[in-house]
């Protein structure tokens, strides 16, 4: 719901050469290391590698989570090392080309490595779960970890600006009573309490300029990275911020939770019923043989693939509402087209996108969208 990649110039202005091959090339990338994903899933799937690895790690140890464990450690592997150049390609090579990272190499491996072992962590908890729930519960092991993930989900919305968040980024409060007064204010009226304003220190990593409402409950705060705090005004910050308190004056986050729980209850029963109709095709030992796991991401990947459209236009309409939200909580709609302008340039924002390159791929809608609106707006 933040702003990575928002805004523009005036409406008449049309994207550069260098930001459409920018975007061009993130969508390439992007595109290539799905397919190389669907294609080792295949692979392990069809060739029976999946199988040959179940049946290692069941050599090692009969215990099924252990099993599971061995199993994961080297199908994890697998897809690491298949994944890797298209991380280093799409996460250090294309934003160094445009002159949008300040990270050294050094700097990148370290950040994989700790994004690989929370990613690797919280990722194996969840397949343990799932697959002792499966083992237990045969029947309804989707329903118990629709809720179950539900639950987590909650849960980490609410630890991730206290557990998370610190371990890739540094944080102090706000150094400028003005502005944290003014923020604060604006909350006040949105009926939003907050913990505080933070400066966000974004500028070790990326030239990018970035502000959200994080958190949930007791941990929801205001960040602003250094970034954009070096090159905004007070006016501009504000209403970059009026933006993010419309997403929550209007529960998007409430909105986001029920579609993703529903999102995960398709998935899941679909997994369930696949697993029931496959099972005998290829071979595994009943649903629970973690050696099914491929066919489980594919499942997952088709899923989410065919979901993305619908999710992008939903995400865009709350977007348009909480810029409807913005234009009327500041005072004169200057700032939010400056403050569009200002992202657009630093975080090299595609302008204009082909229409169905939005429909598919946007989050948010383009930027010269959301300036015409601002533009004609009255409050
Ligand atoms: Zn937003």
């Amino acid at each position: 719901m933040s702003e990575q990649s928002t805004a523009a110039i005036p409406a008449s202005a049309t994207d550069s050469n260098c930001v459409k091959q920018y975007h061009r090339t993130s969508r390439i990338l992007s595109v290539a290391s799905y397919a190389v994903d669907l294609m080792v899933m295949l692979l392990l799937l069809f060739a029976g590698w999946s199988a040959v690895l179940r049946t290692l790690a069941l050599h090692y140890s009969l215990r099924p989570w252990l099993a599971l464990l061995i199993y994961l450690l080297l199908f994890g592997s697998i897809t690491q090392a298949a994944g890797l150049p298209f991380s280093f390609l799409e996460g250090f090579w294309l934003e160094h080309r445009y002159g949008l990272s300040n990270l050294t190499l050094g700097g990148w491996v370290k950040e994989q490595l700790k994004g690989l072992a929370v990613g690797a962590a919280l990722g194996l908890m969840a397949m343990e779960f799932l697959y002792a729930s499966i083992r237990r519960w045969p029947e309804h092991w989707w329903l118990v970890c629709v809720a179950a993930f539900m639950a987590f989900f909650v849960l980490m919305a609410n630890l991730a600006p206290v557990l998370i968040m610190p371990l890739f980024f540094k944080f102090k409060p706000l150094d400028n009573a003005d502005l944290t007064e003014r923020l604060l204010e604006l909350s006040r009226r949105a009926h939003t309490r907050v913990k505080g304003v933070f400066e966000w220190k974004l500028s070790e990593k990326s030239k990018k300029a970035n502000a959200a409402l994080m958190g949930l409950g007791n941990t929801r705060r205001i960040i602003l990275s250094d970034t954009l705090l070096s090159g905004f005004n007070n006016d501009e910050i504000e209403a970059v911020l009026a933006h993010e308190l419309g997403h929550h004056v209007h529960r998007h986050i409430f909105q986001l939770i029920a579609i993703q729980g529903g999102a995960l209850f398709a998935g899941l029963y679909l997994i369930h019923r696949t697993l029931d109709v496959l099972t005998p095709h290829f071979g595994f030992h009943g649903a629970a043989d973690f050696a099914n796991l491929p066919l489980l991401a594919l499942v997952t990947t088709i899923l989410s693939l065919a979901l993305l459209p619908a999710v992008n236009s939903y995400s865009r309409a709350l977007e348009r509402q909480a810029d409807t939200y913005a234009l009327n909580a500041i005072a004169s709609r200057g700032p939010f087209i400056t403050s569009m302008e200002k992202l657009a340039e630093l975080n090299l924002a595609e302008r204009q996108p082909h229409p169905w390159i939005e429909f598919i791929f946007h989050s948010h809608p383009s930027i010269q969208k959301r300036i015409g609106f601002a533009q004609k707006f009255s409050a």
